[in-house]
């Protein structure tokens, strides 16, 4: 059994909503990034990523692609569980925590992890994801943006 994190975080710009765990969420900012900025999909894709030694998103999806231009982030995390299943790995479970004051996640987790573990091949009782504040503390506190932060264990064992 291997153990793997991540972290991401993106910026607000101007916007209507924000996606996190594949789910559309009504906020006064989007969020900045080459993808659709899902940070909590792109924390998870690290974690996962990282558990099997196999580098981080970055490597496997870069930025100057245009082909990842506004990409739903739930095609990546696919391919990375593809990545990790095809190096011999099962993904066993996952736990993650959204970081920001605004917009509340609390009645978007059930959905958030339901696309989470259609995408890894989980039952839903294997994700976890949690919100949390920084009680207005740093940049995620004075609302500049959205930060994640995630765990993965993976088994070579069938
Ligand atoms: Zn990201």
């Amino acid at each position: 059994m291997r153990v793997g994190q991540g972290y991401d975080a993106h910026r607000f710009k101007a916007g209507t909503f924000v996606t996190l765990g594949g789910v559309d969420i009504a906020h006064e900012h989007g969020l900045a990034a080459h993808s659709d900025g899902d940070v909590l999909l792109h924390a998870i894709c690290d974690a996962v990523l990282g558990a099997a030694a196999l580098g981080d998103i970055g490597r496997h999806f870069p930025d100057s692609d245009p082909a990842y231009a506004g990409i739903s982030s739930r095609v990546l995390l696919r391919e990375v569980t593809a990545k990790v299943r095809a190096a011999g790995y099962r993904i066993v479970n996952v736990d993650a925590v959204i970081i920001c004051e605004r917009p509340r996640i609390a009645r978007h987790v059930a959905a958030m992890c339901a696309n989470i573990a259609a995408d890894c091949g989980l039952d839903a009782t294997a994700v976890n994801v949690k919100g949390t504040t920084t009680e207005k503390m740093g940049f995620t506190g004075r609302g500049e943006g959205i930060a994640a932060s995630a765990v993965c264990l993976i088994d070579s064992r069938n």
